[in-house]
């Protein structure tokens, strides 16, 4: 199975024609409305227990194609260093940037997050937007935060993770039975490790973090996956760097999954923060 940076070189251009230019999950106040304007409201959400100011400095950990980086800039003025293990990800995100006129103050480097080689104690904020599921070992991750992270800085985090914790017999039986679903996910958005709510708490306890909260925002966030799917729909055109026709039903079908296991209550989505 390809990692990360191999999987995200290969769906970065077609994920942006179905996702926009934030390649992550929208909230949806009423339940309804666009992804465009949902996207931007999980950062605005996200950006809450933040405090950001001009002078702030954030890490965004898993910068996708630069949209949530450039919308945090945007809109408090603050430095933005965003990282990601993708070169296809990072040359968009820089051209991104040029693009929206804000490459002063928003770079982009090819880095792993997991040791992603920075300064100590250099951010005010580390941001990791739907990109921990990708990154196998979450203690290095936790690890690398709090040591780039300034006395009282914080670390926000949303993203899929694992709500139904099954006693063992009943977790064989359920993978047994779910199979060929999992593959198919697997296939479509890469090699995952999810996690509980609460595993990833003792993970950010462990590495020293305080006043953790977590939120449960499956219910606001899942008709992102109807989005995604009308617009695979109709991005199943044969074009440079889109899907084909029947990669577009493959996504189709991980998004039906996906729907599928968020409503049986085997995933949900949940939105994380802690301070040093
Ligand atoms: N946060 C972005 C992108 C989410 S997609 C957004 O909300 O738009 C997940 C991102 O994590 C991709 O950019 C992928 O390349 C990146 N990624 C995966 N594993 C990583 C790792 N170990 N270190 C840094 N980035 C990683």
């Amino acid at each position: 199975m390809q990692d990360a940076s191999v999987h995200y070189d290969r769906v970065t251009d077609a994920w942006q024609a179905i996702m926009g230019d934030n390649l992550h999950f929208g909230y949806f106040e009423s339940g309804e409305g666009d992804l465009e304007r949902a996207t931007k409201r999980l950062i605005d959400i996200m950006l809450e227990p933040c405090g950001l100011t001009r002078r702030s400095r954030v890490l965004d950990a898993g910068c996708g194609i630069g949209g949530p980086a450039c919308y945090i800039h945007g809109k408090t003025g603050c430095e933005v260093i965003g990282i990601s293990t993708s070169v296809r990800g990072i040359a968009t995100a820089g051209e991104y940037a040029l693009c929206k006129r804000c490459s002063g103050c928003v770079r982009f480097e090819l880095a792993d997050a997991q040791d992603n080689g920075l300064p100590d104690r250099s951010f005010d904020v580390v941001w990791v937007m739907e990109s921990s599921h990708l990154m196998p070992d979450k203690h290095a991750l936790f690890r690398e935060s709090r040591r780039v992270l300034r006395e009282g800085g914080t670390i926000v985090l949303c993203d899929i993770m694992l709500f139904g914790v099954m006693p063992f017999f009943r977790k064989v039986g359920h993978y047994l039975l779910n199979g060929s679903k999992y593959l198919r996910l697997l296939r479509t958005f890469g090699k995952a490790g999810l996690n509980s709510p609460g595993t990833y708490c003792n993970g950010l306890r462990e590495a020293g973090f305080r006043e953790i909260t977590v939120r449960d925002i499956t219910a606001e966030t899942v008709r992102t996956l109807r989005c995604w799917r009308d617009n695979a729909k109709a991005s199943g055109v044969v074009a440079p760097g889109r899907f084909s026709e029947k990669e577009a039903m493959e996504f189709m079908r991980a998004c039906d999954i996906l729907e599928d296991f968020f409503a049986r209550g085997i995933f949900g989505y949940a939105l994380i923060s802690a301070r040093l």
